[in-house]
């Protein structure tokens, strides 16, 4: 079975690693790929952007591809999955309409208030100058968020009302023609993957994400700088209420829409200090790096459940299979990202660290005359399991010293806040 991949990320170089383990596929296309999987003998690149759905699609009808698995949100929201489909190709992920719970918050925040659904209280605004006179209403701290897709650069976090102000102002100029003004809440943040065939949800196990770049959370905000999974946090009461209460209805309110949901559902969560979730977002695919942490844990092979999400035959597989134990994912990123950074820098050690037990997923990384370089702002992850998350976590520092580039970067603290509780 030939599976084709749409995405270059780590999130994309995970997915085609997993889904190879797995005697039945023989071979997996990514579009574009990256560094990684150009040099996985079983994988092949196709220089093809993620909006050319047409080029795709040829390639994908002339050979014989049995799934489309789509890592992005961008192509999604773009409406990649109805195009593909038109053509009579299988794809694993949600079409445009299915996609607003991720490309518009306001789309979102509405269809949970209407499904009953827990997330922080909210008001909505496509004029600039009503946001404001509200925002003056309020105290702070307070959230305000883009409605649009923004790359994780749409909300802030403000500590007074001045700083909302300020990002509403920033939000209308820069193209943005509606915000969401959201209640702040405190917590710890847990993110929740669910398999979907619009009827059925299977949750994957519960992880955490790091999105500043700064050790001990601060700094600015990033595509995500290191993972782990399980999360201790979220015990299987608490699973189960988060099956419950938030991905059930939601993929309910969904289907009585009259949209076909066959994707992932992830729910970025924050657990209140009284102990109860609350929807900060959706996403409508993988999280990057939480797959990372995710995929190495997994024992049911991945081509299976996504064919079965594709199928609607969700209901039929038996419940998923984990390994025992835990996994963590740290990011090695380029020197000045999240902001300008510098690309064609030579990675020297990614067989050092392999070697150590840990596997490497290459994100912005090109492979050109022999040589692996770095070519975005994330470079590369490095995820190791163990049979504690203390473990996983020591083995994944032990294998990434072996890493180095000019200006290599990584946190020194994935994972602190579980295990130092
Ligand atoms: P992502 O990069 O995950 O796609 P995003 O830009 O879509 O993120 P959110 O996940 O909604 O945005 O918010 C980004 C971060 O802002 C959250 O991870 C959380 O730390 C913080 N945040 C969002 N909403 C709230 C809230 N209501 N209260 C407190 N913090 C919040």
């Amino acid at each position: 079975m030939k599976i084709l991949v749409v995405g270059n990320g780590g999130r994309e170089h995970a997915l085609a690693w997993k889904m190879l383990q797995s005697q039945r596929i023989k071979q997996v296309i990514c579009v574009p790929g990256n560094g990684g999987t150009a040099t996985n003998p079983q994988c092949q690149n196709l220089s093809l952007r993620v909006d050319d759905f047409a080029g795709i699609a040829r390639f994908a009808l002339v050979h014989n591809i049995s799934l489309v698995v789509v890592g992005p949100e961008l192509p999604l929201a773009l409406g990649i999955t109805d195009y593909l489909r038109r053509q009579n190709l299988v794809v694993f992920g949600p079409t445009q309409a299915g996609a607003q719970i991720e490309s518009s918050k306001a789309w979102a925040k509405t269809l949970m208030q209407s499904a009953g659904v827990p997330t922080p209280g909210f008001a909505m605004f496509a004029d600039k100058d009503e946001a404001i006179a509200y925002l003056k209403q309020q105290a702070a701290p307070i959230v305000v968020k883009a409605d649009g897709l923004a790359a994780g650069k749409g909300v802030t976090v403000a500590q007074t009302i001045e700083e909302a102000v300020a990002a509403v102002e920033f939000l209308f100029k820069h193209k943005f023609n509606a915000v969401v003004i959201e209640e702040c809440v405190t917590g710890q943040e847990v993110s929740v993957l669910a398999l979907t065939d619009g009827i059925t949800i299977r949750p994957l196990l519960p992880a955490q994400d790091h999105k500043r770049i700064g050790e001990g959370d601060t700094g600015l905000n990033t595509g995500g700088m290191g993972a782990f999974a399980p999360s201790p946090l979220v015990n299987p009461s608490l699973m189960a209420r988060i099956e419950q209460d938030i991905l059930q209805p939601t993929v309910q309110a969904l289907q009585e829409r009259g949209i076909d949901y066959r994707g992932v559902l992830y729910a970025g969560l924050m657990i209140t200090p009284q102990g109860d979730p609350t929807v900060l977002e959706f996403n409508c695919r993988f999280g990057d790096p939480e797959t990372q942490a995710i995929l190495p844990l997994l024992e049911t092979p991945l081509h299976e459940l996504l064919l079965a999400c594709t199928g609607r035959k969700l209901a039929e597989l038996p419940p998923i299979s984990w390994h025992p134990g835990a996994a963590a994912c740290v990011v090695a990123a380029a020197q000045g990202y999240p902001g300008a950074y510098q690309k064609g820098h030579v990675i020297n050690g990614i067989e050092q660290a392999q070697e150590r037990g840990t596997t490497v997923f290459c994100a912005g990384t090109q492979f050109k005359k022999e040589q692996m370089l770095t070519d975005g702002g994330r470079v590369l992850a490095v995820t190791a399991t163990g049979e504690t998350l203390e473990g996983a976590i020591a083995a994944t520092y032990r294998a990434i010293d072996c890493i180095e580039f000019e200006g290599m970067y990584y946190r020194k603290d994935i994972g602190h806040r579980v295990t130092q509780t």
